[in-house]
């Protein structure tokens, strides 16, 4: 596997690809990877023919406050889990590759950024939109892989490759959890022992709820009586828990097809989401 961190050797790996006819495909994250993103790897590598994993801690996601500066790097170990799968090139971008000196331009993907977490976290889709458009221009994949886990990312960046012309495939994959239903993250890592055992409220408390919903429950109440469940287990802060339109992501009070169920809850220092298909 071939470790670049600047546009050129980036480029010129790429061009010898091309030259072959190899099908890229793009796996963007942010490290600290896990079996999760080892997933989105290993898709890419059964459906392409060269994969070309990222790793950078985008800037310009984080808020104030947030935990840019705590966010696991581990880049060694993170570069033998991928070159143990098979990608061809890790990029590693240096941030002056990403934002170079002057960088003024800014990608917004209007409504669909807007409730959920981009409510909750101002900014970050536009952060999130951009460094993605971004990696799209350098590596010029013919698909890229992203989690359902970040279902509204996924929305965000499905919105921005119609509006601006990326025509490479989008693959959405679903979510690795634990045993316990736990989706995997990188934040998981902050969480400590007690923390982690009680954060299994909110996969159960989601699946619970989706469950009624798909009953034929009143939607209110299900949510009311979920984030009581989550507020009694370790959890003191909800972002939100709201049954949305699966595909534009519009709120829904009642159940209607195809809908998805989206959670944000704070549980000591960390932030968890998690969202799930109702149905
Ligand atoms: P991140 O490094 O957190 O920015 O994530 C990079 C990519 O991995 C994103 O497309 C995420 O949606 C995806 N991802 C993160 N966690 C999971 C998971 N538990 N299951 C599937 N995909 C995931």
């Amino acid at each position: 596997m071939q470790i670049v961190r600047q546009l050129d050797p980036l480029r010129d790996a790429l061009a010898g690809f091309r030259k072959a006819g190899t099908k890229i495909g793009l796996v963007p994250t942010m490290g600290a990877l896990h079996a999760g993103h080892m997933r989105l790897v290993e898709v890419a590598m059964e459906q392409c023919d060269a994969v070309v994993a990222s790793i950078f801690v985008n800037p310009a996601q984080f808020g104030e406050g947030e935990d840019l500066d705590a966010y696991p790097r581990q880049e060694a170990a993170d570069a033998a889990l991928l070159e143990a799968a098979g990608v061809a090139v890790l990029w590693a971008p240096t941030a002056d590759q990403i934002y170079p000196s002057g960088y003024a331009t800014n990608v917004s993907v209007r409504g669909i950024s807007d409730g959920l977490c981009g409510a909750a976290r101002p900014g970050h889709f536009d952060g999130v939109a951009t460094v993605v458009a971004k990696l799209f221009n350098q590596i010029r994949p013919d698909a890229a892989f992203f989690g359902e886990k970040d279902y509204q990312q996924l929305a965000v960046i499905r919105r921005m490759a119609r509006d601006l012309d990326f025509t490479h495939d989008i693959i959405g994959v679903p979510t690795v959890r634990d045993p316990d239903g736990l989706a995997l993250s990188s934040r998981n890592a902050y969480l400590t022992a007690e923390q982690r055992a009680d954060a299994v409220a909110l996969p159960e408390a989601m699946r619970e709820a989706a469950k009624a919903i798909a009953a034929g429950g009143r939607v209110t109440e299900i949510l009311a009586e979920a984030k009581v469940h989550m507020l009694a287990s370790g959890f003191h802060k909800i972002d939100y828990l709201e049954l949305r339109d699966a595909n534009m992501l519009a709120l829904l009070d009642d159940f209607t097809q195809p809908a998805r169920l989206f959670v944000a809850a704070h549980i000591g220092r960390t932030r968890l989401i998690d969202n799930i298909a109702v149905s």
